[in-house]
């Protein structure tokens, strides 16, 4: 175990985003119950899913992780969730063959519901309220009652993640996600779209595969890695009561987990070296990701790296590179050339999203020309010093939403109106995550 770690050692750090519960022994007795309830992950998915990632850091496998910015308790349908999985498994594919090497699916999804923000009070009409701070903490809609945190919360979004679990499990290994499945994935995906007539021309090419396949015997019913998928769960450790009351020790090695899903990470507002967030991730032995904005100095990052992987183990640390479009060549260089100085192991992931954020039309979007910009200039930047873009990390959902602009099928500012629906950070649509999976499969092979 780490030097003079607890699951609660986090307790005695300084910390930030803190939501402020009104009712600490009610928060207490919540905490107490979740201690009791089963896992929602096991160790033994954690630690496969950390050998997926030693291979991508070692450049041999490509992370795609993604899903909504937050989850919400509202919009927990299934048909959500298949049209999430359904996106997930066409851009995977697309991945998979445009860099011929296994793509690792890790969705933001099933436990993502904990925002940090950056204010703590949010303003309307001369109105002060308390910030919203994702379905697990308070609630969304504008009124004093509502914007107060309820620990009652903590365990609907247990319930709900069990939930979405159970449904992503069956998709995964209960035939949906079967390859020779690869034309069905498209179904119901917007007839107009220029990624859709892609994306079919692939799957024809994989059909045929398939069928050469078959008739030498390798069919889906022989081979389990036609047959099904392996998915995995992830989202921000932000509330580390709730990751706390999660985290179990695992019987086969003795180590902690947190078991609210496979991969977590530390937000970029939460990651000072000395404070409570990164104390918590140190001690469990999942696969962690560090976000890493403009403001991250190159010893710093290495200050993390040795608190949060000193052992220096591939698949254990994922940095997630987010600074903008226009902020990648100067900041990245310094961090990839530290990385690799001091020999450090590291998955190298490129979210396009938070740092390409503006406001247009009163909302709050990401133009996607500047998503597509971030995600070049994160593989140029990677050429050029000789180190491996090993994955992206974006929000996105499967429903046809109008929150970034842009696209092939372009979302204008005035459209964007039309079908804003998330609950925090604006997501790609079906339309723009193919179209970036499909740059990002080009740039691969180069
Ligand atoms: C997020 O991933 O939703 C998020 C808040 O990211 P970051 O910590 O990079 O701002
Ligand atoms: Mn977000």
């Amino acid at each position: 175990m780490a030097d003079n770690w607890t699951p609660q050692s986090w307790r005695n750090k300084p910390i930030l985003q803190v939501p402020s519960y009104p009712d600490q022994d009610k928060l207490a007795a919540v905490e107490e119950r979740l201690r009791s309830y089963p896992p929602l992950v096991f160790a033994g998915e954690a630690r496969a899913l950390k050998a997926s990632l030693a291979d991508v850091a070692e450049g041999r496998g490509f992370l795609l992780q993604g899903g909504d910015c937050a989850e919400s308790f509202a919009e927990h349908g299934a048909d959500n969730i298949r049209d999430f999985f359904r996106v997930f498994l066409q851009m995977a594919i697309v991945l998979t063959f445009g860099a011929s090497k296994p793509v690792v699916k890790v969705g933001r999804i099933a436990g993502q519901f904990a925002k940090p923000r950056s204010s703590d009070i949010e303003k309307r009409d001369g109105v002060e309220l308390p910030s919203y701070r994702g379905d697990i903490i308070n609630g969304i809609e504008f009124d004093e009652g509502s914007r107060i945190p309820d620990p009652e919360r903590q365990i609907m979004a247990y319930r709900q993640s069990a939930a979405t679990l159970n449904l992503l499990r069956a998709f995964a290994q209960g035939g949906y996600a079967r390859l020779d499945n690869v034309h069905q994935w498209m179904l119901g995906f917007v007839a107009d779209s220029p990624q859709g007539e892609r994306y079919e021309q692939l799957a024809d090419r994989i059909s045929e595969t398939l069928d050469f396949m078959a008739s030498i015997g390798m069919t889906p019913e022989n081979y389990a890695r036609l047959r099904e998928t392996e998915f995995y769960t992830s989202h921000e450790a932000l509330l580390l009561g709730y990751e706390e009351a999660m985290t179990r020790v695992d019987s086969t090695s003795g180590e902690h987990y947190t078991t609210s899903g496979h991969m977590i990470w530390i937000g970029d507002r939460t990651r000072q070296a000395d404070h409570a967030h990164v104390e918590f991730a140190r001690g469990i032995q999942n696969p962690i990701g560090l976000k890493c904005g403009p403001s991250l100095q190159p010893d710093d990052l290495l200050n993390l790296i040795d608190a949060l992987n000193p052992s220096n183990e591939a698949g254990r640390l994922t940095l997630i590179a987010r600074f903008g479009h226009d902020k990648v060549e100067q900041h990245l260089p310094a961090l990839v050339r530290a990385v690799q100085r001091e020999g450090k192991k590291v998955v190298w992931s490129c979210d396009p999203m938070h740092g390409n954020t503006i406001t247009a039309n009163g909302y709050k979007t990401r133009p996607f020309d500047r998503v597509l910009s971030e995600v070049n200039a994160f593989f140029d930047v990677h050429q050029a010093e000789g180190s491996y873009p090993g994955g992206i990390h974006i929000e996105m959902t499967g429903k046809d939403v109008t929150e970034c602009m842009g696209g092939a099928r372009e979302v204008t500012e005035e459209q964007l109106s039309d079908r804003y629906h998330t609950h925090c950070d604006p997501r790609l649509n079906a339309d723009q995550a193919l179209e970036l999976a499909f740059l990002v499969a080009e740039r691969l092979k180069n």
